[in-house]
Parts: C-alpha cells; structure tokens; sequence
C-alpha cells in the first residue's frame, strides 16, 4: 500500500485513502516518480513520516539513492530533447487537463496533506486551490510567450524570443505540500522544461499524486520527475551540471546554502525564504474586521505560513484591542485537522513544537509578557500530538529572539508604537521583507504605508497579500535571494531564457518574381 494506503499502482478517482488519524497498521512507502512511473526505492536510507496530531508513522519517505537521482536527471534529460520541440498548444492542452484533474482528486490531495502535514482539511483544500490557480494562469502561457520582431535593416529581421532552459530542479518546503509544487510543475511544462521535483521529506505524498496527475494530463514520461530525501538530494541536485534551474522555497538556512552553491555552479537560482510579517493596526480601522483578520492570519494554519501575520504593531490606542485579539483567539478549536470543526492542527514536528516552547519561553526571560499561553495545551483524543495553542506574547521589543527569529508556530508579538511613521520605521529595520499589513479606514494613511513601506508584498486591510498568479510572489529583502520571482510574469521569465534570431533575406533574391504571363490555373 502506498502513503495514501493506496495501491502501489496508478492512482484512480476512486482509490481509497485515509481521512481520519486511525492508526495504520502497515505503513506503506513513498514512491518516487520517474518516466512516469511510480518507483519504488532501493534505498536502505527511509526517513519516518509522521500524522503530526498523533505521531503515528503514516508511510516512510526513502533517501532516494544517487542511482535513482541520476535516472531522474537522465529521464529528464532525454525527455527535454522531444519536449522543448512539442509546440505550445499541446503544452497549453496539458495545462488545461492538468487544471481539470486538479480538481477532480483535490479531496485526496487535501486528505494527503491534512494526513502528512496536519493542517485542517479546510486549509488543505486551500493549499491545493492556491497552487490549482498557478496552474490555471499557466495555461494562458500563449500570451505570456510572444516575442517581439523588428525589420532592423533592408530585408533584414531581428526577432527575440524565449525558450526553455532544459532541466530544472524545484526544492520544497513542508508547509505547502501541494501549492509550492505546483508552482514549479504547471509553468515548467508550458515552458517546455523538465522538472526535477523534489518534495519535502516530511510530507512528499502530495507531490508525488500531483505529478501522476501531470501524466493524466498528457505530460510525457521524463517531464516531471519526483525525487526524496533530504540534504543528499539536493546536494545532488546542486551539482549535476545537467540541471540548469532550482527553484527553492524553505528556511533561510536551507535557502542561502543553495542560493550560495547553487550560482557557484552557474546555475540560476532563486530562493523564496523566512519572514516576519508586521500587521499594523490604526486606530481608525474597522475593529471588528480587523481583529477577525488578524486573529485567522496569525493562527489559522498554526502560524506555519511564510505570510503569517506573526508580529501585530499597534499603533496609539489600538494597543487596547489586544486583550479582544486574546479573547477571540482562545475561541478557536484546537484539534485533529480532520476532525470536524478544527481551526488550527498541530505544527510539524514535536522538535518544532519544542523550539516553540523554548523561544516563548526566552520571551519571558527577556521581559515580555505572555498574554495567551498555549504551551500546555490538553487537545481531547491527541495526547501525542504537536498541539502548541495560540500564544500571544505583549511588550515585544526589537532584540528579543521572539521577535527577531521567524517562530513558525500559532504565536503573535505584539510591539507598541505611537505613530505610523514610528511603526513603518520598525518594519523597515527587520530584515525580513515578504508581507506586511495595514488596518486602517483612512485612504491617505493605507497609501502612505503602501509607499513608505518595505516589504514586497503589501495589505491594504488583506491580511494574507498573496497575489494571484497573474501577479508574482513578491518578497524582498531577507525573505528572497535572486532577480526573479515565482509565478505570473517574472516566473515565466525565470524558466526561460531569450533567443534572438536576426536574418536576411534579399527581396531581390526571390524565386519566380519575373512576370507571370500564363492564365493562372490555380490561386
Ligand atoms: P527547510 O529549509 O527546512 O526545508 C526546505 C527544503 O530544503 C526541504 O526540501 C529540505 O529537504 C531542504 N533542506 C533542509 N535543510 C537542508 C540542508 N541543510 N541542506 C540542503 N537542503 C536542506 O524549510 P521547512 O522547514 O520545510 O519550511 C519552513 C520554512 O520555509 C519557513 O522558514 C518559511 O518561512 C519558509 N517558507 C517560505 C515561503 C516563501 O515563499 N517565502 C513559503 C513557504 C515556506
């Protein structure tokens, strides 16, 4: 049985798979995916995946061996000969099925990913359709890849256009196991690349249906590739000189080793990591609204978003509304993340759990308060599980490691300001840049914060600014490392790289422009 308790082979709409935290008794392994074919690993090296809400192991995650990486590259490799040749409608007619199939398995993704990564399965189905829409605006990729002509000289033509780099690599995190995939898959195949995809060790199920799903759709086999493991794996990924590309999204750890390796070997790299984002709370902003916005951003998914609202700013008397923010975060349910009504799961790993009890707990030392404290936490029928309730942490201040380290978990900061220009002075001294949020009803005051502020990705009263994938995932500062980002137009760019053909055909060299003077027979 596969992670999903699934038969080894093809994955079908209606095979079963777990949507509950029962015990299963013989946990199965996770395949890899080669020339469209799940494989199954050789490996002695197998990395346990665990339910967060149980700690129950769910399927074991192979260490992908360098002979199975290598077949991945070589698989790639070859299919990249045909494929970057297959024109863009049939690419496009990929995409379109992809999007269709997306859909048709999204209750066995989210189930998945509820299963390896503990998120409730309302927030999975969201991880799916955020990661779905990236697929969606793939398929307008025919106007995405126009390029551009000019006569430069008598007869003579310059076109510039783009084209696929060849084999490229994507490195994932935990906390999206299908949407950051897919933000790597769809536009990989309508750039006419091959993908190396390389899920997180922690919860790859997801990735590996997504990419059979790509076969359903029409990808050929060499396409889209899935290989697991953990540092070895990218280790590898990092030096095949056959990979032109890495996408990453992880820890700024992780990230900058691969940004640093990774160019070193010529590679182009762009690597999404950490954050902190700010939300900004005016005293003129709609409170209720306001505090529903906040409370949803900076729990909802048990803090583990890199657009988590992680660090609120008051600004003058909205200081007040705190002990309301308390008051509705202790409301939300804390459980099983396919147990009906859940707000928010577990995090990850019990040591994810333990660094944040520890860094809650280095709070103290320093001086802050803990308002709501969720280190204790009793969740009826789990426990075992890495259940850390929603913690809010008062009189925050810059220095502080709960404020200057990314948490990761259902904990909100809370640093006091009098004025606006005092809290966009704050946000701009952290060295994160991926979102930051205003709450204000004052038009004047949203565009000022807009302008002033640096953070790439900006909520005028949105709490979590992720845009569309018409747009680009925009983070700046510490939270990214390259020149393009993922996804919409920039994502494109990434893939691609530009050719320019200029060529010269003499009008006067034309075959057969004598005077015809025969009755035409034919047009
Ligand atoms: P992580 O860095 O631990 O893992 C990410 C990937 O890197 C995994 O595939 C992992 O196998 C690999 N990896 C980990 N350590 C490595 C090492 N030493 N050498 C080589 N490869 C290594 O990150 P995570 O814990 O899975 O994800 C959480 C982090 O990701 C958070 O910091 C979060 O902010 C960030 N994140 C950022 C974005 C964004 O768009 N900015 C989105 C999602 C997550």
């Amino acid at each position: 049985m596969g992670s999903l308790g699934m038969p080894v082979g093809r994955l079908t709409a209606t095979a079963l798979y777990h949507t509950s935290h029962a015990r299963i008794e013989n946990p199965g392994t996770t395949k890899g995916y080669v020339n469209n074919e799940f494989v199954e690993s050789k490996t002695t090296k197998w990395i346990d995946i665990h339910d967060p809400a149980t700690n129950y192991v769910v399927s074991r995650c192979p260490q992908s061996t360098d002979a199975e990486l290598k077949a991945a590259v070589d698989a790639a490799e070859a299919a990249f000969k045909t494929f970057k040749n297959t024109s863009i409608l049939s690419r496009q007619q990929i995409a379109f099925n992809f999007v269709k199939l997306i859909r048709e398995h999204w209750d066995e993704l989210a189930a998945s990913i509820t299963l390896e990564q503990g998120k409730t399965v309302a927030d999975a189905r969201g991880d799916v359709l955020r990661g779905l829409q990236v697929a969606e605006a793939a398929c307008s990729i025919t106007s995405e890849l126009t390029g551009s002509t000019l006569e430069v000289s008598k007869d003579m033509e310059t076109k510039m256009y783009r084209e696929p780099l060849g084999v490229v690599a994507a490195i994932c995190p935990f906390n999206f196991p299908a949407m950051i995939p897919l933000w790597s898959i769809p536009l990989s195949i309508v750039t006419g690349n091959t993908l190396i995809l390389k899920p997180s060790e922690r919860d790859p199920g997801a990735a590996v249906l997504l990419a059979d799903l790509a076969r359903q759709a029409g990808a050929p086999p060499g396409v889209i590739n899935v290989v697991h493991g953990s540092a070895p794996t990218v280790d590898f990924i990092l030096d095949d000189p056959r990979i032109k590309a890495i996408s990453f999204v992880g820890s700024d750890k992780a990230g900058k080793y691969i940004y640093e390796r990774g160019t070193a070997n010529g590679k182009r790299v762009q690597a999404n990591l950490g954050a902190k984002n700010h939300a900004v709370v005016v005293p003129d902003a709609n409170k209720n609204s306001t505090l529903n916005a906040i409370v949803g951003a900076a729990f909802g998914a048990a803090g583990q978003r890199c657009m988590a609202l992680s660090a609120l700013v008051t600004v003058g008397e909205s200081r007040e509304w705190v002990s309301e923010i308390a008051e509705r975060a202790k409301q939300l349910k804390v459980s099983g993340g396919f147990v009906e009504g859940t707000d928010l799961g577990p995090v990850i790993t019990p040591q994810s759990k333990q660094r944040i009890i520890d860094i809650i707990e280095s709070a103290e030392k320093e001086g802050a308060t803990i308002l709501l404290d969720g280190r204790n936490i009793k969740v009826d029928g789990f426990p075992d599980g890495n259940f850390v309730g929603p913690t809010i942490i008062t009189g925050v201040k810059p220095g502080m490691r709960c404020y200057d380290e990314e948490i990761f978990g259902p904990v909100l900061v809370v640093v006091e300001t009098e004025t606006l220009d005092e809290a966009i002075e704050l946000i701009n001294r952290n060295k994160y840049g991926n979102g930051s949020a205003i709450f204000t009803n004052s038009g004047p005051t949203g565009y000022k914060f807009q302008k002033e502020i640096e953070a790439g990705q900006v909520g005028i009263n949105v709490p979590i600014p992720v845009p569309l994938p018409m747009f680009s995932f925009t983070g700046n500062k510490g939270s990214f490392l390259g020149d393009l980002n993922f996804y919409g137009k920039a994502g494109v760019m990434f893939l691609t790289q530009y050719k320019t053909v200029t060529s010269h055909w003499r009008s006067e060299d034309a075959v057969g422009n004598k005077a015809d003077v025969h009755m035409p027979t034919h047009h």
